[in-house]
């Protein structure tokens, strides 16, 4: 552990509250300490109030904030008073506490203070750390974890047994803390959950924590349970992505949404999944019990999703007399997945929620191990960690609902996409909540978007073999395929039919005919595992029902590719694939037409540039947004009983009318 510190750095946030939100940032940095709004941290300043009283606030990271991004508005501002008075309950329920929280706030538009705000507010010290150290979890999560912590830290800390975060947490430490600490005191272990740090300034507050989980790391080191080597990991010896979208597509059915389905296979991953003794590492349960509620409290060893969901029914029956009020069981479905051939599979409704699955699956096994090695990893009982999956808050969350957008979980691909029409119809995808895949022979497309649910792929449409690694690559990404846009195409320089070469026909045929029917043909398997049924968008032409002259070869092939989609109409219908046309025309937004270009043609009519653009019945401009919204529309319910359609989308053609 090295301290982040940095004087001009810190110099930019100035004041009590900068000052925190500069260390804050500094403990969200490093995800050995917190991960994905793990963690939280306080500062207590003293502030005169509207009758110019000065009364001391409790600012705590708000829920909802990250450490690493936290900006002073994350901090909920909390009156000290009444949250020290609450410490002295007998009892308070979640849901009660919440409230109790809301009112002592001073700013009615704070973010909700986080759940351990009566603890932070009951330790005497201005500035209050607290992380999931892996470090720290790897020493606790053991049969005498205890006796460890006591052995490298003697009275430097205070030993907190485990209790339910909340307020049985703040209760607990309301009591043992003052009856333990000491001068020497200088942070706080939560046995099975984390550790606190405090100071006088948070520059103190925060480089002990560095220094506390310092010493648990060379503790480890000392204990050859620091350093984890995995040996390569063998190359798969075959296309997997029809097994993958089969898995997915069970796994959505039991979830009873649509998942996406990440697969990482690599060196750690593998190993680990290979162990001989896998069943009772990964049988244990979660590090923290935090974690529950993104990766479910058991991983499924191998891929027999079936029992996975009649044991969770066992598990939810055998708990659910715990809690006073009655609960809603969570769906079924595992959100990780530990498999000898495929490694590490996460599982989420979206593509961020698989990857935060991911992290937090790797710190798992790394902490796991180490662990193992100290003499055996030993996680909370089932109990404990079912109290944290079906606490009040959480099952108020899952009660409020909240609308997710029509398309989350689902999987788009897009051909033609580092641009135009093909672009938009990522940005309408992603828009919808579905995960994209974007193929284009521009390398931009690789860069494109910079998140989690984007996956550009370099690839030449006309390369049937980089066609299929793209969908083998979609399929590791994500899990499979629910749409595909076809939407790459060429539109050649005009040429009568007197002088068009052969070449120039094969070329353009090849890429606006040819290399569709391939990607239908390779997409076909993963379409039909699609959980929602797949769905087939074509960008067609208005040339297909009036073809213009000069353009033989473009005409030709999209009029034969139209009825390509036709026919996959047809024969894919019983597999409940659904294949719509659009036919646009004179969209001009595109990198095809530049402004000297537009100002060319329409002068070439004797139109204004307006005038020209707006050329059609309706008068109006056609831009790849309206295109690209009408194919992803052509994906969502509106058109869940069309098949076979072709619909214009040209502001009205007089020849197509
Ligand atoms: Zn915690």
């Amino acid at each position: 552990m090295k301290s982040l510190w940095n004087d001009a750095e810190a110099a930019q946030f100035p004041g009590d509250l900068g000052q925190r939100v500069y260390t804050s940032r500094l403990l969200g940095r490093d995800k050995t300490l917190v991960m994905h709004g793990g963690g939280n941290t306080s500062v207590k300043i003293d502030e005169p109030n509207l009758f110019g009283e000065i009364e001391t606030i409790l600012y705590v990271k708000g829920s909802g904030w990250d450490l690493e991004t936290i900006e002073a508005p994350g901090f909920a501002p909390v009156r000290l008073k009444p949250l020290l008075r609450l410490a002295t309950l007998d009892k308070l329920s979640d849901p009660q506490m919440a409230n109790e929280l809301r009112c002592a706030l001073t700013n009615a538009a704070a973010p909700n203070p986080s759940v351990e705000a009566i603890l932070h507010a009951s330790l005497p010290y201005k500035y209050v750390d607290h992380t999931h150290a892996d470090a720290i979890i790897a020493i606790t999560n053991t049969a005498n974890g205890r006796e460890r912590i006591e052995e490298i830290y003697g009275d430097s800390v205070v030993i907190i047994p485990y209790v339910m975060p909340g307020f049985k947490l703040a209760r607990l430490c309301a009591e043992l803390f003052p009856a333990n600490a000491n001068e020497n005191t200088v942070g706080m272990v939560l046995l099975k959950h984390g550790i606190f740090s405090f100071g006088g300034d948070a520059r103190e507050s925060y480089e002990r924590m560095i220094e506390l989980v310092g010493r648990a790391e060379a503790y480890l080191q000392k204990h050859n349970a620091w350093t984890i080597t995995f040996p390569d990991a063998p190359p798969l010896e075959k296309p997997i992505r029809e097994e993958l979208a089969a898995l997915r597509r069970e796994l959505s059915d039991t979830a009873g949404f649509p998942v996406i389905m990440a697969t990482h296979r690599d060196a750690q991953t593998l190993s680990y999944a290979r162990r001989p003794d896998i069943a009772t590492l990964a049988g244990q349960g979660p590090l923290t019990p935090d974690h529950v509620l993104n990766t479910k409290r058991l991983p499924l060893l191998g891929r027999d999703v079936a029992a996975y969901k009649a044991a969770y029914i066992e598990y939810f029956e055998a708990n659910k007399g715990r809690s006073e009020s009655p609960l809603t069981m969570l769906d079924p479905a595992p959100r990780v997945l530990i498999d000898p051939e495929l490694g590490l599979v996460t599982v989420g409704r979206t593509a961020k929620q698989a990857a935060v699955v991911e992290d937090i699956s790797r710190h798992t096994i790394d902490v796991i191990l180490r662990a193992t090695q100290l003499g055996g990893y030993q996680a909370l009982p089932a109990g404990d960690i079912f109290d944290v999956e079906y606490w009040d808050l959480e099952q108020a969350k899952l009660r409020a609902g909240g609308k997710t957008p029509p398309f989350t979980g689902e999987i788009a691909l897009v051909t033609g996409s580092a641009s135009g029409i093909g672009k938009a119809c990522v940005q309408a995808m992603l828009a919808r909540g579905a995960a994209v895949i974007g193929l284009d022979i521009n390398p931009d497309i690789e860069t494109l978007f910079k998140r989690a649910d984007f996956l550009g792929v370099r690839c030449d449409v006309t390369d049937e073999l980089a066609l299929q690694a793209a969908l083998e690559a979609g399929a590791h990404r994500f899990g499979g395929l629910d749409m595909l846009v076809l939407n790459a195409g060429i539109f050649p320089s005009s040429t009568p039919i007197k002088s068009l070469s052969s070449a120039d026909w094969d070329r353009v045929m090849h890429l606006n005919l040819d290399s569709n029917l391939a990607l239908m043909r390779d997409a076909y398997p993963l379409l039909k595992a699609a959980p929602r049924g797949g769905r087939v968008v074509i960008i067609g032409s208005k040339n297909v029902p009036a073809p213009g002259p000069g353009a033989a070869a473009y005409s030709a092939s999209k009029a034969a590719l139209n009825q390509l989609a036709r026919v996959a109409a047809l024969e894919w219908g019983a597999d409940g694939i659904r294949v719509n046309t659009v036919h646009p025309n004179a969209v001009f937004d595109t990198a095809l037409w530049t402004d000297d270009v537009i100002a060319s043609r329409a002068k070439h009519y004797g139109l204004s540039v307006e005038a020209y653009k707006t050329n059609n019945v309706l008068k109006v401009e056609v831009r790849s947004s309206d295109v690209a919204e009408m194919a992803a529309e052509m994906c969502g319910a509106l058109f869940s009983r069309t098949t076979g359609a072709q619909v214009p989308i040209d502001g009205g053609n007089d020849r197509v009318i």
